[in-house]
């Protein structure tokens, strides 16, 4: 379905990014239906989205070929945030289990992480796919804040903190400034990540905004200044385009900003969106998780080759 121009709009504050669409171009409701929306991942070789309905305890596709929805994996641990792997095998942040998994070609799910020095992670949230083969994923507490999104629980760690998976298996933590590290996706060189920091949700003098890091070549991050503050709610999950620009979940739609953190435009959504992906064959058509429902329009650019 079509949103009307009162609930959805482009929201233009330069010509650079009026180019980035059709005058013509109009967001659609692909579904909805659940209670709160998150980790989109696109999977090129089945032309199917998969996200997740964190509360509702599953995970939803949708099929590129005849619009229909249906049920991917319930229960899905409340899983949160997903992403492919370049071997097209799904990574999934399960909060209720608190670790990160991967479903491998033949249906198994393997555990990739669960722990750190022993002690259980708070509840992975957020992941991506490095092209050496490494997995980063963010580890705020809010699937053990309650029982809503998990199981409530005191947390194990001492803080909430980024960590890096290696190919051979060694689990690092790469950041410890973050209050509730969220979204994170690399340049389209990967020679940086951005993470942002939603510590705002339970503090209105937490931080609301995007870091940029330098990814340096063993593995760890240098650098993490503020690159955009949100100023509507919090950026939660985002990705980013071949040109280097970041498209990122807020309060009151999609925000877009480009590589030096100059604001371009939003597109307004009528529900708090909290993630989204590139996908479609041409990887040019953006996939946004609002509250309860799954939008999706076209741009004039593509996603970086893995989110
Ligand atoms: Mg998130």
């Amino acid at each position: 379905m079509n949103l009307s121009a009162s609930e959805a709009c482009f929201e233009t504050l330069s010509p650079r990014f009026q180019a980035l669409f059709a005058p013509h171009i109009h967001v659609e409701r692909l579904w909805t239906g659940a209670r709160w929306c998150e980790g989109p991942a696109w999977f090129a070789a089945g032309r199917y989205l998969v996200w997740s309905d964190i509360p509702n305890n599953r995970m939803m596709r949708w099929d590129e070929t005849d619009g229909s929805v249906s049920v991917f994996r319930s229960p899905s641990n409340n899983a949160n945030g997903n992403t492919v792997d370049r071997q097209g095998r799904l990574i999934t942040c399960e909060q209720g289990t608190r670790r990160v998994t991967r479903t491998e070609h033949d249906g198994s799910i393997s555990v990739l992480a669960e722990r750190f020095e022993g002690r259980r992670l708070n509840s992975p949230n957020d992941v991506v796919v490095h092209s050496d083969g490494s997995i980063w994923f963010t580890d705020p507490t809010y699937g053990i804040l309650t029982d809503y999104e998990g199981d409530k629980a005191e947390p194990e760690l001492a803080g909430c903190h980024v960590y890096r998976l290696s190919n051979s298996g060694d689990l690092t933590q790469v950041t410890d400034d973050f209050v509730k590290p969220n979204g994170l996706a690399f340049s389209p060189s990967e020679d940086a990540l951005y993470i942002s920091d939603s510590g705002a949700t339970h503090d209105p003098e937490g931080p609301a905004h995007i870091r940029r890091f330098e990814v340096q070549a063993d593995g760890t991050l240098r650098g993490g200044e503020i690159i955009a503050e949100c100023q509507t709610g919090i950026f939660d999950g985002f990705r980013l385009d071949q040109e280097g620009r970041i498209w990122t979940s807020a309060f009151d739609g999609v925000h877009c900003y480009e590589p030096n953190g100059d604001l371009i435009g939003k597109i307004r959504i009528p529900e708090i969106v909290g993630n989204l992906t590139f996908g479609g064959p041409k990887r040019n058509r953006l996939f946004i998780c609002g509250t309860t429902s799954l939008y999706s329009v076209y741009v004039f650019t593509r996603g970086v080759a893995i989110g």
